[in-house]
């Protein structure tokens, strides 16, 4: 353990409070300050640099440095630096913003709606289908299904969606209505002898089972990230969002689509629901909507959900829902003009180009002796660190395999993203090229290589 090495360490410590940081380990080890940012790389307050494999948190699309962002963000900053949208009131970025998400959108949708955070975006999409629900004349159908191992979020609604031990049992959540339901993870759940398509086959029947079991006409939504992220990057087996889909529309429950991490390119088109079929009523969208330069998410509905909202407003009264900053100016500006960039630079173009070379590397990892499970789609992807690869076997937790990885990774250059079950997540900028997929696969094979000769120093064979 290496002691605070400077004032801002020693300042960091006496007042600052991390998210999803273990407080006293923290106060031992002090903080890792990052500095700048260029491209796809961070530098620490030491001088060392890294590509960040996971752009953050699965969000700096454009990389850690864009000079039109900060030109949008000024020039907005100097014309309106705020106003709000409640009661009608409007600016040009939220209109420009509302019109290019609405034209992007997978399927057809009718309007976009604004917050800060994806966790605001879920909280308000299920508030949505609570209100709509009401509006329509079905009290009764308020009930939200989501899949454990999902992650929606921290706030109240967003966290019980969230289907993770360590978001709900310590916090009393989730709340009452919020279910869960089989996590689409072949490796791990499916059956010996049992094809990806049987069970993409039993997933859905374990969702119809739930539904009938609360009754379809109690069951209102289904919130699904077309790819699973930080819950350990799973993507579903083919044929599991065609056979749940008709599930949901079976028994008329609204499908909500989470593209805060797949949304903008990062499953190799635009949308993850393009990949993978999906028709959502709802769609939520952070993150890569302003490649992180500003807080900005966005709720997505379609024409039939808009219509039940609309109505509301005369039926059952004013949808009483809204940020001081849902639209915010200077971050609708910025996103609008990261839209355009990506539509200039061909974002989905690019990412197709390159991820092949990222999902090769992956794969490529999946023989390395530590490496139980190696998946991916576009630019996102994890490898899964296991004990026994014949018996699927994890190390046990206690050991923190995946963050002795983490670390060995940093002194390779790297910041990694350590997921639950000692996975490793892969999530680099959107702007990457070739030859920083190349470092970052050499990186982690000898940060691997390196785990290897420890561990089998300790015993491990
Ligand atoms: N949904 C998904 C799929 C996410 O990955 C996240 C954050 N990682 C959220 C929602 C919550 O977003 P935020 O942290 O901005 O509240």
């Amino acid at each position: 353990m290496t002691p605070p090495r400077n004032s801002s360490a020693t300042r960091d410590i006496a007042t600052a409070m991390h998210p999803y940081t273990d407080a006293r380990a923290h106060e031992a080890n002090g903080p890792m300050i990052i500095t700048r940012g260029e491209g796809v790389r961070v530098w620490d307050d030491q001088g060392r640099s890294y590509i960040d494999t996971v752009a953050g948190l699965w969000c700096a699309a454009l990389g850690f440095s864009n000079e039109r962002l900060v030109q949008a963000a000024t020039a907005q900053m100097r014309k309106l630096p705020f106003y709000h949208a409640f009661t009608s009131k409007s600016h040009e970025p939220l209109i420009d913003l509302s019109e290019m998400l609405v034209e992007r959108a997978p399927v057809p949708m009718s309007k976009a709606f604004f917050c800060n955070s994806g966790s605001e975006a879920n909280d308000t999409a299920v508030k949505m289908i609570w209100y709509y629900n009401n509006a329509v004349g079905r009290p009764q159908k308020k009930k939200i299904i989501s899949r454990v191992k999902g992650y929606h979020g921290v706030t109240v609604a967003s966290a019980s969606l969230t289907g993770l031990p360590a978001n709900h049992k310590l916090f009393d959540l989730p709340i009452a209505g919020v279910f869960h339901t089989t996590t689409p993870h072949y490796y791990h759940e499916g059956r010996p002898g049992e094809s990806e398509e049987e069970f993409a086959t039993r997933c859905a029947s374990d969702l119809e089972e739930l539904i009938l079991r609360e009754g379809p006409e109690t069951v209102a939504a289904m919130f699904m990230e077309p790819v699973m992220g930080a819950g350990g990057v799973i993507v579903p087996p083919k044929t599991y969002y065609e056979k749940i889909q008709a599930v949901l529309k079976k028994y008329d429950v609204l499908i909500v689509a989470d593209e805060v991490i797949c949304g903008f390119g990062r499953t190799g088109e635009y949308w993850g629901c393009t990949t993978f079929g999906i028709e959502p009523d709802i769609l939520t969208c952070a993150k890569a909507l302003s490649s992180s330069f500003l807080p900005i998410s966005g709720v997505l509905v379609n024409d039939k959900v808009y219509q039940g909202l609309a109505d509301g407003s005369h039926t059952i009264g004013t949808f009483g829902h809204g940020y001081t900053y849902s639209g915010h100016p200077v971050s609708a500006a910025v996103a609008v003009e990261t839209l355009k960039i990506y539509d200039e630079m061909d974002i989905v173009g690019h990412v197709k180009k390159v991820a092949p070379l990222m999902q090769a590397g992956i794969q490529k990892l999946a023989s390395h002796p530590l490496v139980g499970d190696a998946r991916g789609v576009g630019l996102i992807g994890a490898i899964e660190l296991v004990e026994d690869k014949a018996a699927k076997k994890n190390f046990d937790p206690a050991r923190k395999i995946a963050a002795r990885a983490q670390k060995l990774c940093e002194a390779e250059g790297l910041i990694m993203r350590i997921l639950p079950g000692d996975g490793i997540a892969f999530s680099p900028p959107l702007v990457i090229n070739e030859e920083e997929v190349a470092l970052m696969m050499n990186g982690v094979t000898n940060a691997l290589d390196k785990l290897a000769v420890e561990l089998r120093r300790e015993g491990f064979t």
